[in-house]
């Protein structure tokens, strides 16, 4: 943190409709303002009542996050991460359902002396509370605090009303950008910017008068129309960017910069705005992203296929790889719930590699297995992710060693051959929420894998999600037919990656490398599956052309 300066805060509001992107906006200004040299974190306040989203089903909010010290979080939280490069916490992300636990917890303690326990003052000053303790640590420069859902949702009036306070309180260390949408009506051919002003007015009549508006839109903006804009919403002309969509989200810091976004920043906040930002590593990335022209295609069997951040991670660890190696990712989404003996072939030849993805319970599981069994007899690259990881072992069991009925206890608690278990400290667990083994855990590497030739080292820290693992019973059997245990955890001795050696690259993590790959730091394993795939061409072509979904 620099000496100088006091922590600013950047509330990042949004209207008119959600899904415009406030995590990609946050991310964007903190990229900016880390790139001039500030300290920066990102948090995202959740108006929902779950705790957190652990037990939300990814079509509810899409991917479920995991922080290094265990929380199951937001999706914006790798966004941050994977534009700041800087890790989150469990403080990063509060929802609705913290803020009430906790007032709750200071209720029946008896903290609040005898008081009638209110939404104002207790829940708004929990909210502050919260706000402003990454602020208090005296590591950040700025912290920026997204709020989500869309002003007016009933729900987020207490977020909004501890951000009307707190302006009070922090006078100019303190701005409001708030994000609205411009739709285009194609038969009037017309681009129409009165949601936006009804949504400031929202905001107005909250108490909140924006500082900077951002304008999502399909079509470039004249600059009239962001001057009237200006002044029908009160705020200053140079104020109100543009936020026209592009190929890739990582070209946002770039457009934001391009108007001026973190000199406006810098001026509200009271901070000097000459200089550049130092985008030169950043615009490294992005011209490989850009440039590379030869595909990659890689096919990413699950069964959350009809939501785009499903798995949301994944597909960023892809890309992040696929551009340093100067490749284009082309993704196909593939519905393990579809897959049978019969149509296997069909679907996924042609890809270079497979990708199995996590996930819970028994539906979609069968394709998994028949998935994994022709990857690996036709030795495509394949990773296996988490469950994906545990198929693996579930279907070398199954077809390598024989035992046709292995299974995970999950899928199946009667199985004679458990050789997925539960984890002895979950045996006793009831509660579904924030108790599975999550966040960072070592793993020592065995050396002369292909898993340590990956990471280049042999003790690594990765972060987990699960409750079942590798029974350590049939390790034996495991490792003399082949599969090896790559990585354990140092601790515990429990399996964390196993790998097919004699593959071209058949790798299965317990762990979740996709939480940890970010720009400027592509995942080591989700470099070596994609170098896997160019430097070491099949035997045999197996293309004929895929079906996609
Ligand atoms: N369902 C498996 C477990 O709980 C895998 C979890 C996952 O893929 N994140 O162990």
């Amino acid at each position: 943190m620099r000496k100088d300066v006091e922590t600013r805060y950047i509330f990042v509001t949004g209207g008119v409709v959600s899904s415009l992107g406030k995590g990609i906006i946050a991310s964007s200004i903190a990229r900016l303002l880390l790139s001039r040299g500030y300290s920066v974190t990102c948090q995202k306040f959740d108006p929902y009542i779950n705790i957190d989203p652990g037990t939300l089903n990814p079509y509810e909010h899409g991917e479920c996050y995991v922080t290094i010290d265990g929380h199951e979080a937001d999706l914006d939280l790798g966004h941050y991460e994977r534009f700041t490069n800087i890790k989150t916490t469990r403080a990063n992300n509060v929802t609705t359902g913290r803020v009430y636990q906790s007032v709750i917890d200071k209720e029946r303690r008896g903290d609040y002396l005898g008081k009638t326990v209110q939404i104002i003052p207790h829940i708004t000053d929990e909210i502050k509370r919260d706000v402003k303790l990454l602020g208090t640590t005296g590591k950040y420069d700025f912290v920026i605090t997204e709020i989500g859902g869309t002003v007016g949702d009933i729900e987020a009036l207490p977020f909004i009303e501890a951000i009307r306070q707190l302006r009070w309180e922090l006078g100019r260390r303190c701005i409001c950008v708030h994000l609205t949408y411009v739709p285009y009506i194609s038969a009037a051919k017309e681009l129409k910017t009165k949601p936006t002003q009804h949504s400031v007015k929202l905001l107005q009549q909250e108490g909140i008068q924006p500082d900077i508006l951002v304008l999502r839109t399909e079509h470039k903006l004249p600059p009239t129309m962001l001057k009237k804009v200006a002044q029908f919403c009160n705020v200053s002309a140079d104020a109100v960017v543009q936020s026209l969509d592009v190929p890739t989200i990582y070209e946002v810091p770039l457009k934001m910069h391009e108007q001026r976004l973190d000199n406006i920043i810098l001026e509200k906040t009271g901070l000097k705005s000459d200089g550049e930002p130092d985008l030169d590593k950043w615009n490294d990335f992005l011209a490989k992203l850009k440039g590379a022209k030869q595909e990659v295609r890689i096919g990413l069997v699950g069964k959350y296929v009809a939501l785009q951040d499903a798995y949301k991670s994944i597909d960023e660890s892809l890309l992040h790889a696929c551009a340093y190696h100067d490749r284009r990712l082309k993704l196909d989404y593939i519905n393990s719930e579809h897959i049978t003996e019969g149509n296997v072939e069909q679907l996924l030849a042609g890809h270079d590699g497979i990708v199995v993805a996590p996930g819970f319970g028994q539906r979609g599981i069968e394709g998994k297995f028949v998935a994994l069994k022709w990857c690996r007899e036709h030795d495509v690259p394949t990773f296996g992710i988490c469950l994906g990881m545990q198929c693996m072992v579930i279907e070398f069991a199954r077809n390598v060693l024989g035992l046709a009925d292995a299974n995970s206890t999950e899928m199946d608690a009667a199985t004679t051959h458990n050789v997925i278990d539960l984890m002895e400290d979950q045996k006793t667990v009831t509660n579904l929420g924030g108790t599975m083994r999550l966040g960072g855990y070592a793993c020592r590497v065995k050396p002369g894998t292909k898993v340590a030739e990956a990471y280049g080292k042999t003790d690594i820290e990765e972060r987990h999600r699960h409750r079942f693992e590798f029974n350590d019973e049939y390790r034996e059997r495991f490792e003399k037919a082949g599969m090896t245990i790559a990585g354990v955890n140092p601790e515990s001795g429990l399996a964390e990656v196993v790998e097919l050696t004699d593959h071209r690259w058949y790798i299965g993590t317990q762990y979740h490398p996709e939480y940890s790959s970010t720009v400027l730091n592509p995942h080591p394993l989700f470099m070596s599956f994609i170098d896997a795939i160019i430097t070491n061409p099949p035997a045999v072509e197996p293309h004929a052309k895929p079906q996609s979904r």
